[in-house]
């Protein structure tokens, strides 16, 4: 007889959810210079928060999120959105299909963030029975804010400096606040290879990074994962044709205790797991992507199981997890996908890892 399942394969979603239509409307027609700190739409935050964290519970989520409903506008400006020292003509992120999303420019020093992620976390945990995961902007991200000509008097150098304290002290005041995980969002990894395929850019990326991993314990950096993916906004991606072989073998150089790598949508997945078989370091927990954003088609759990026991083949049962490719929604305008959806798809990687989990440890 077969024996009980004993293994648990750790599941987590990346951060975002679509927000309610309503709450993107009423954004879209605030008058206020920021809309983050509008009190007339406190409210409607608030009850975009607690609905997403209720239906999240509702999918068996052992991890949730707040889906980011709070992050105007979005994985990559809300700590810097609305300060005076920037201006909105920074770095364009260019999408497949055309369409460019903006980082702001920093204008003149010093850099600070105008608000840390943990204040989403205040919010989430007064609703949350399960743990809660909070997603924070990379260094590199960031770094493309200061811009190609030099600002006087406030060097590269310092803005450097700056830029890392900030996102330190975010990260810690995050894992104070009782953050299961922080995880860094690092969709301009694979980015930066189609920008400059020499890797340079990418190398300068990996080591600021590292620059702030090294601040933390080694206790510390195994609630701290970085995220990778070719970008997901209304339906297209900013670099899914750069190849996994040309990022992940210095990805797996960041000083991260998990990476939530997007795989689902990959056209040959059994050749990147053969990637991060070879790259893979046995401290690093592996969340591969078992859904994919990007495509309305609403994965079924007997997928999900299917793509968790062919990454087994490649990945130690005890380094690996299951993830989506990618936020459901990383931008806050973004109605590309229903909210009913990205909980339909969680509900079925939660499942299917169930059921992978179970199988494996039957087999055991
Ligand atoms: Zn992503």
């Amino acid at each position: 007889m077969a024996k009980p399942s004993s293994i648990g394969i750790p599941t987590e979603t990346i951060g975002s959810i679509p927000r309610p239509l309503g709450l993107i409307e009423r954004v879209a027609h605030c008058d206020a210079e920021d809309p983050n700190e509008d009190p007339d739409l406190a409210p409607h935050y608030e009850d975009a928060v607690r609905d997403t964290i209720e239906r999240f519970e509702a999918t068996g989520s052992p991890v949730v999120t707040d889906g980011e409903q709070k992050k105007y506008f979005g994985f990559a400006t809300y700590c810097v959105y609305g300060l005076p020292n920037t201006a909105p003509d920074g770095f364009a992120i260019p999408f497949e299909d055309g369409h460019t999303r903006r980082l702001l420019r920093l204008t003149c020093g010093p850099f600070r963030y105008k608000r840390y992620a943990d204040r989403y976390l205040d919010a989430a945990m007064r609703y949350a029975h399960v743990p809660v995961k909070q997603a924070v902007v990379s260094p590199s991200a960031l770094s493309l804010m200061y811009p190609a000509e030099t600002i006087a008097d406030y060097s590269r150098e310092q803005f450097i400096e700056d830029l890392l304290r900030e996102h330190e002290a975010e990260i810690r005041r995050c894992l104070k606040r009782g953050a299961y995980k922080v995880q860094v969002d690092f969709t301009e990894g694979r980015l930066a290879v189609k920008l400059d395929p020499s890797g340079h850019l990418l190398n300068s990326f990996i080591d600021l990074n590292n620059l702030a991993l090294a601040r933390f314990s080694p206790e510390e950096r195994r609630r701290i994962g970085v995220h990778t993916c070719p970008g997901n906004d209304r339906d297209s991606t900013h670099s899914a044709d750069v190849d996994y072989a040309e990022l992940l073998p210095s990805l797996f150089e960041l000083k991260a205790g998990s990476f939530y790598i997007a795989l689902a949508s990959e056209p040959d997945r059994e050749r990147v797991l053969e990637i991060i078989r070879n790259h893979r370091k046995p401290e690093q927990r592996i969340f591969i992507g078992v859904i994919a954003p990007g495509n309305p088609h609403i994965e079924t759990p007997e997928d999900v199981r299917d793509r968790v026991l062919e990454a087994a083949e490649y990945i130690p049962i005890e380094q690996l997890g299951t993830t989506d490719d990618c936020g459901f929604s990383p931008f806050f305008d973004n109605t590309s996908l229903s909210r009913d959806t990205a909980f339909a798809k969680i509900r079925a990687r939660v499942r299917g890892t169930e059921m992978a989990a179970e199988l494996i440890g039957a087999h055991q």
